[in-house]
């Protein structure tokens, strides 16, 4: 099939795809305390329906897919769906971002079934912030997540992921690179984005990657870039001068990389989004369950993909919100 690019040249190379809206979390800066009102069932796109639409993007150029939600491992039998996604012919990776709180069950069932990259997001290392934060006091069972992941080298890195808050994230800068150094981690911070359904986000709310990295570099010196001349990367990555360990920086709002973006997304009810901040979606599951065409869905994707957006227009005065909260995306 004819590869998958948008009028600007970009072309698509990596898909989202979210596999539920639930979450067991209340993250404040994505969900409210109260949780949002689910999708039914029967809105929620089948394991079958998903892996539909997965073949036909990796025969149109699609190389990774990471899965996500709400939280993915609330979703029943995903080692299944990981397993089928593994045996696709020409997917070249598989990963899975969760909150962790269910690995501690679940990582050997997703080992096995062919997962081969993690990000666990942890956005505190202190029981009581963490608590606040996700208003779930439950930061003992994701790191039980974690150490029973390390049993389970084919799944490789490990990346912890981090919102980056001002005035919450500082403190623990370097707890982290010092926690991900010792386990052979590798450390992320994300930007704070206006994806939180409380619409909390305030522009002074964002702590940028390079703030991170100077609070960093004052503790061990220079940072030393690594480069792989993939220029889709989202995170400037870095190690430290004796080598050992690597930290990253996801800058959507200070750096943005939307000239370089290669991402689609697919949300739990089955709507493909063309950009994280997209205030318009193209409804697949409506084409996956009128027609048992191939070629229909694979033109109504080619289609949505030619729209995808320019950029979005975070600190700009065109700035809009994006039409659903990143729960209901899939980050
Ligand atoms: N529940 C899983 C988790 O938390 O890893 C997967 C879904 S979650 C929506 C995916 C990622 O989005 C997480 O790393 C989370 O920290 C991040 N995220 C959620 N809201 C965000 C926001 N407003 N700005 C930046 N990142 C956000
Ligand atoms: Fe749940 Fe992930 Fe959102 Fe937190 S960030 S509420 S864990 S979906």
């Amino acid at each position: 099939m004819e590869l998958l690019v948008d009028s600007y040249g970009r072309r698509i190379k990596s898909m989202r795809i979210s596999i539920t809206d639930k979450c067991n979390f209340r993250c404040t800066y994505c969900m409210p305390a109260e949780g949002l009102p689910w999708l039914r069932k029967a809105e929620i796109l089948s394991y079958e329906e998903i892996l539909r639409i997965a073949r036909v993007a990796v025969k149109m150029g699609v190389e990774q897919i990471r899965l996500t939600g709400g939280e993915p491992l609330v979703r029943r039998d995903l080692p299944d769906l990981v397993h089928q996604l593994h045996t696709i012919d020409g997917l070249r990776s598989l990963s899975l971002t969760t909150n962790g709180i269910l690995l501690k069950q679940q990582a050997k069932a997703l080992a096995d079934g062919g997962l081969t990259r993690i990000n666990v997001s942890l956005d505190s290392l202190i029981r009581e912030k963490f608590a606040k934060l996700t208003r779930r006091d439950q930061i003992e069972r994701v790191l039980e997540g974690l150490a029973e992941l390390e049993k389970y080298p084919s799944i490789h890195p490990i990346k912890i992921n981090a919102v980056a808050i001002r005035d919450y994230s500082e403190d623990e800068v370097l707890d982290f690179v010092r926690f991900a150094r010792h386990k052979a981690y590798v450390m992320r911070w994300i930007e704070f984005m206006p994806l939180d359904a409380d619409q909390i986000w305030r522009k002074e709310d964002i702590l940028t990657g390079g703030e991170i990295k100077t609070i960093i570099e004052a503790a061990y010196g220079p940072l030393v870039p690594i480069t792989t001349g993939d220029p889709s990367e989202t995170a400037r990555r870095y190690t430290f001068s004796d080598g050992i360990g690597e930290v990253g920086f996801i800058n959507p709002v200070s750096e943005p990389f939307c000239a370089n973006c290669d991402r689609i997304r697919l949300t739990a009810d089955g709507q493909l989004r063309t950009c994280l901040f997209a205030t318009e979606e193209t409804d697949l599951r409506a084409i996956l369950r009128s027609s048992d065409d191939d070629e229909v869905l694979a033109a109504t994707i080619r289609q949505a993909v030619w729209h995808k957006e320019l950029k979005h227009y975070i600190g700009d005065k065109r700035f809009k919100r994006a039409n659903r909260s990143m729960s209901m995306i899939g980050g």
